[in-house]
């Protein structure tokens, strides 16, 4: 079993760094927040006092933290972790970042003579405490596959996309498709129910037809369609628009770099940025349904 360093111990990194010690492994865990520490303390993770006691004498580092500037700084900055780790250890960032932070740290990495992952995820909060979240891996493939024990204890299936940086494309644009989906699907419905089209009935047809989708499937906006969606508990997420509107930037923010035209989602991004700005980032990505409807919470 290995000596496993875990940093940020938050929402996503707490249950998986847990799972990480169901499994057998010692996990030393750092986060900044006192409360996350005692939480991940209470699933059997060991709580230490500084990034570099996490990671000193680490085989496998995790990481889980908010965005691209704190993962430069965790692991290329003065006291972190490519300083701190005394051997070879195999690095893996769960992080969902910008495709150039992931690339640089990758670059710090390779210099140190480390091998390094962008490896980030889906599946949200649930799929991080049930263990069934999707790792999306850029990075070479020797890393991948010494990395795959441990991301299999903390997720369901991995992926490899390829060269560095190539999980977090992968994610980027994974979530792209997600939003637009959804902005398509509230549109649609709305146009049908005011064109006296039962949601209902539109559903059953679509759903069946070249319209399905996967967010029509699992994440229907419409109250009473879908069962287990946001929808039908007033839009608690599930995956929070605050989130959406973070990957549909990142999104933006790779397309800018690639001189790469995505209409599309820009508009899903300026919508989302609408939608959150007017104080629903924590309401579930699929209420931007209502204000499609202009029938607001
Ligand atoms: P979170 O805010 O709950 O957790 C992040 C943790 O990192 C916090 O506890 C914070 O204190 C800690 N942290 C920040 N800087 C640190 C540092 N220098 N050293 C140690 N700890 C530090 O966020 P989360 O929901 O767990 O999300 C983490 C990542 O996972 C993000 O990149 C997010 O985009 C991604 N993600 C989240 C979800 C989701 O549904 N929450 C789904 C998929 C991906």
């Amino acid at each position: 079993m290995a000596r496993i360093g875990f940093i940020g111990l938050g929402n996503m990194g707490g249950p998986m760094a847990v799972n990480l010690v169901k499994a057998g492994h010692a996990v030393l865990g750092f986060d900044l927040s006192a409360a996350a520490q005692e939480k991940a303390r209470q699933g059997g993770v060991t709580p230490v006092d500084s990034m570099a006691a996490a990671v000193q004498e680490a085989e496998v580092v995790v990481s889980m933290l908010p965005a691209g500037r704190h993962v430069r700084d965790a692991y290329a900055g003065e006291g972190g972790i490519l300083e701190s780790v005394q051997g070879a250890a195999l690095l893996i960032d769960c992080s969902t970042i910008d495709v150039d932070s992931a690339r640089a740290v990758h670059e710090a990495a390779k210099a140190k003579g480390m091998e390094m992952l962008d490896a980030p995820v889906s599946g949200g909060v649930a799929g991080a405490e049930q263990g069934t979240l999707t790792f999306m891996v850029g990075g070479g493939e020797q890393g991948f596959e010494a990395a795959r024990p441990y991301l299999e204890v903390m997720g369901k299936a991995a992926v490899h996309a390829g060269a560095a940086g190539n999980g977090q494309v992968a994610k980027a644009c994974n979530n792209m498709v997600l939003g637009i989906s959804m902005l398509a699907i509230s549109e649609a419905f709305n146009l049908a129910e005011k064109q006296g089209l039962d949601p209902e009935k539109l559903f059953e047809i679509s759903s069946q037809a070249s319209g399905s989708c996967w967010a029509m499937l699992n994440h229907n906006p419409v109250p009473g369609i879908v069962e287990t969606a946001a929808s039908n508990r007033d839009y608690e997420p599930g995956f929070a628009a605050g989130m959406m509107l973070k990957d549909l930037r990142l999104a933006q923010d790779a397309a800018q770099r690639a001189g790469c035209s995505t209409p599309l989602g820009a508009e899903a991004a300026a919508l989302y940025g609408i939608f959150c700005n007017s104080g629903y980032e924590g309401k579930d990505y699929s209420g931007i349904y209502r204000m499609i409807r202009g029938d607001w919470f």
